[in-house]
């Protein structure tokens, strides 16, 4: 039988991403395209050169560079053509890396003058459908609430959300709500009232939670009332001494999964190492978790990265690695009918795959 090495195996999975912010996925060569657009169109200025300059050292460059990037996408996404560029090429790479379920996030942007939160949107939701229909891979969106942004902003994203769930063309496309931004600017408690009545209206919420050690009391408000059908990064929530063993009861007792960005929590320094990561605690709870990127452009690593990462250092089996596959599937913000052709999928795909992946053996030699 054909074997893989461990890489080539992860690869080959099916895999669903279920945590990939839009803007921090793009490619150092979508970033670069960006970048001569807009020399295009503004000449060339000190910022695009050293911009360009940064993007090119590629996985050398420091963090803080990689953000002073990333932060400087904003001003280059200001219009529907680049949007739709953005967001064909971040599909395409997911699709090319196996991905078979991509649910992506992203703020709406309301930049006066040249783009409108649903012109926004819309340029997103347009480019899905084109998509689909070219990659092996399906799609779906979550509009993103900046919890930096205040209160105000939050409840315009989500009277713009609303307008899509029975539009003509989109409908069914954008699943749910994920609440991100710097977890030290505002609290979620301010937000809870916006999260109740987004899960009124039927979506399923995404929630960037315990980022920070300061986090004991949103958290608790957000777990307690029910508010979050799947938990981004809980980085904090095993070491908030007293605090932990309830929230653990808690998540497991009600099944809620976790995203968990291995490459992202390292380079952010939210765990010291890929053995000390709280994955290792989860699954051997059997917990539920999805593996995921993140931002992949911005921590330059792939899903299938994130699989091999897990793999190494977690000493993952064959089974584990399927069994990782479908838990993704089973997080996924689909309807039961779209859930299940995706896990009818998903499982014939990995029934093919079941012992290839080559796994070496020591030698015992025997004294005679
Ligand atoms: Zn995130």
């Amino acid at each position: 039988m054909e074997q893989m090495d461990l890489l080539t195996y992860c690869k080959k999975l099916p895999k669903v991403e279920l945590h990939a912010h839009l803007n921090g996925s793009l490619s150092d060569g979508t970033v670069l395209q960006l970048l001569e657009a807009k020399e295009k169109e503004l000449g060339s200025t000190d910022s695009l050169s050293s911009f360009k300059m940064t993007i090119s050292k590629g996985p050398e460059r420091c963090l803080r560079e990689c953000f002073r990037v990333f932060e400087a996408l904003h001003s280059l996404t200001d219009s529907q053509e680049a949007i739709r560029k953005i967001t064909k090429n971040v599909i395409q790479e997911f699709a090319e890396d196996g991905v078979r379920y991509l649910e992506l996030r992203t703020t709406p942007k309301n930049i006066p003058g040249k783009i409108t939160k649903k012109e926004y949107v819309d340029a997103v939701l347009e480019t899905m459908i084109n998509e689909m229909k070219t990659c092996r891979i399906m799609v779906r969106l979550l509009v993103s609430v900046d919890r930096g942004r205040g209160v105000g902003d939050a409840w315009s994203t989500l009277s713009l959300a609303k307008q899509y769930l029975d539009h003509d063309v989109f409908k069914g496309l954008l699943v749910g709500i994920d609440v991100s931004g710097n977890p030290n600017k505002g609290n979620l408690i301010d937000y809870i009232p916006i999260l109740k009545e987004a899960k009124k209206c039927g979506f399923k919420l995404a929630v960037h939670l315990a980022e920070v050690k300061s986090c004991v009391e949103e958290t608790d408000a957000v777990l307690e009332n029910g508010l979050v059908d799947r938990i981004g990064h809980g980085t904090y929530l095993l070491k908030n001494n007293g605090y932990g063993i309830k929230y653990q009861k808690k998540i497991l007792k009600n099944f809620i999964p976790i995203e968990i960005c291995m490459s992202s929590n390292l380079k952010t320094q939210s765990v010291r190492s890929f053995e000390k990561h709280h994955f290792g605690v989860w699954s051997g709870l059997k917990h539920p978790l999805a593996i995921c990127t993140d931002d992949k452009g911005v921590y330059c690593t792939t899903l299938t990265n994130e699989y091999y990462i897990c793999a190494k250092n977690f000493n993952l089996s064959e089974q584990d690695l399927h069994e990782l596959c479908l838990y993704a599937v089973e997080a996924a913000f689909l309807p039961s009918s779209e859930k299940d052709i995706l896990r009818q999928m998903v499982k014939e795909e990995l029934s093919k795959l079941m012992g290839k992946l080559f796994v070496e053996r020591r030698t015992t030699y025997m004294i005679q």
